[in-house]
């Protein structure tokens, strides 16, 4: 294999010049407003070497990929109780889909749907303040990266808040069916400003590592999950982390991974890599086009895809 800085910057090269970068989401206004041409990817590897290139130091938002860490805070304090309350399916449909709720009684396919995001933001919340949640989260993530200079945009939170129809529809809906134990609009509090944290792609990176370290986290060596907990948080991602587009993300590239609307990806090489692309053009499932296509470039490179012996 060539050496690991080349095959990165090779591939930000590559998606420099792409002619088809998918549409920005602007449904949130600050994310319409994101410069399309944007690219950035970090690859930290099994030494724990950051390989970066493109963009990979500013601070986007990192939207869905925010429930890989909200889910494994979620499973620290509930432990497998999240279970009752959130399937481990895969859906087939839209990250804001409503349609399975009705058939399902109010219990998400997965974490990794909003309906099931704002689950694990009310398991989250249990006696505290949405502003409380939100500072272990951020404690969390920090802590993980090793960085103090992530954030939440509150920009990004507050544009949620005013436009989010369908997620107070999700929520009220799960309330009604009981699924929801605290006021809606604290439950969402959380989720909105989960959802508007801010991390470059190293950063991004960085947080991941403990997926590909069986758990643990290498630059302080403690343990953040077990590994079993390390492996099926990675199943999941696997099987749900690009919602209707997962199958397909398995198809192209074969590594457990998770989007956001903002067009970052976190992606995991167990034992090999930790992962983050950000590209903010979408393709039609909500899934970062030139992300996705970075990925698959970097997996038929380094041979990385968890079904290559
Ligand atoms: N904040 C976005 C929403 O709730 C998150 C969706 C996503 O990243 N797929 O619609």
């Amino acid at each position: 294999m060539p050496n690991l800085s080349t095959i990165v910057a090779e591939i930000a090269a590559e998606m420099a010049d792409a002619p088809d970068r998918g549409a920005v989401a602007d449904y949130i206004a600050p994310l319409g407003a994101v410069d399309p041409r944007k690219f950035g990817i970090a690859v930290i590897d099994a030494d724990g070497v950051c390989h970066g290139a493109g963009d990979a130091e500013e601070a986007f938002s990192v939207q869905s990929v925010a429930k890989v860490f909200g889910l494994t805070l979620a499973l620290g304090a509930g432990g497998d109780s999240v279970w009752k309350r959130v399937g481990r399916e895969p859906s087939g449909t839209a990250f804001n889909s409503i349609v399975q709720l009705e058939t399902e009684r109010g219990i998400p396919r997965n974490p990794f749907l909003n309906a099931g995001a704002i689950v694990i933001s009310d398991i989250l919340l249990g006696n505290r303040q949405p502003a409380e949640v939100i500072a272990e989260l951020l404690r969390f993530v920090r802590a993980l990266a090793g960085e103090d200079g992530i954030f939440i945009d509150n920009a990004v939170a507050a544009a949620e808040e005013a436009t989010g129809y369908r997620n107070k529809a999700l929520a009220n809906y799960m309330r009604a069916f009981g699924n929801l134990h605290h006021d809606v609009d604290r439950v969402l509090g959380v989720y909105f400003h989960q959802c508007a944290l801010a991390m470059s792609c190293r950063q991004l990176a960085l947080a991941g590592r403990y997926l590909m370290r069986s758990g643990r986290n290498p630059s302080t060596g403690h343990s953040v999950v077990s590994p079993q907990r390390a492996r099926r948080i990675n199943a999941l991602m696997l099987t749900c982390g690009h919602y209707d587009g997962s199958g397909e993300f398995a198809f192209r590239v074969g590594l457990p991974a998770k989007s956001g609307v903002g067009g970052g990806i976190l992606a995991v090489a167990p034992g090999k890599a930790s992962i983050a692309v950000w590209s903010p053009g979408l393709n039609d499932r909500g899934n970062s086009q030139l992300g996705t296509l970075a990925l698959e470039r970097l997996v038929q490179r380094t041979g990385w895809s968890v079904f290559e012996g």
